[in-house]
């Protein structure tokens, strides 16, 4: 089921890529070193997901695209209560902007990918996918 529109969010202002842009909610210090970052579509809903599923952040670092897999820490039945839990990895490129940049109101973009059917799905142990990609 389509349950969301990726073009509305497209265009020079969507950071992502054309995928789907995602809003920072709330940011919560788990311990010195872990953050969870609570998120949600910028426009319209996520569709579904299945417990060990992992989202492609496409983020911009230093002026360079960097793009990283984080699991999806919240549980299937809040799909618009998407949260990843990021560690600060030393020197890592990602995981520090994240732990310095990402803040309420941020937003990130994460990768989309043709997805076998119409709308938005979660394959059962892979990536959460999108269409937009296939546009
Ligand atoms: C399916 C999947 C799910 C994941 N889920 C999570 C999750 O839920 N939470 C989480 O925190 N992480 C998760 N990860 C890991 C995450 O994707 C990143 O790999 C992690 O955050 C580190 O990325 P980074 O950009 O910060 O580090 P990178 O910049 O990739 O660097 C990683 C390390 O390599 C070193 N390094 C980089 N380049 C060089 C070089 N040229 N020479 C020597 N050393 C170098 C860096 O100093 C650093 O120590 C997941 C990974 C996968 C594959």
């Amino acid at each position: 089921m389509n349950v969301f529109s990726l073009s509305s969010s497209s265009g020079p202002a969507d950071r992502s890529g054309g995928g789907l842009t995602l809003t920072c909610r709330r940011v919560i210090q788990e311990t010195h070193d872990v953050k969870t970052f609570v998120l949600s579509p910028k426009s319209g809903q996520l569709g579904p997901f299945k417990a060990g599923q992992f989202i492609m952040l496409n983020l911009v670092v230093g002026g360079a695209a960097v793009v990283r897999n984080y699991s999806i820490s919240s549980p299937p039945t809040r799909p618009d209560d998407l949260r990843i839990t990021v560690k600060r990895v030393p020197s890592g490129l990602a995981s520090n902007w994240l732990h310095d940049n990402l803040e309420q109101g941020s937003e990130i973009g994460i990768v989309a990918r043709p997805a076998p059917s119409p709308g938005t799905t979660c394959r059962a142990s892979g990536r959460f996918s999108s269409p937009a990609a296939a546009a």
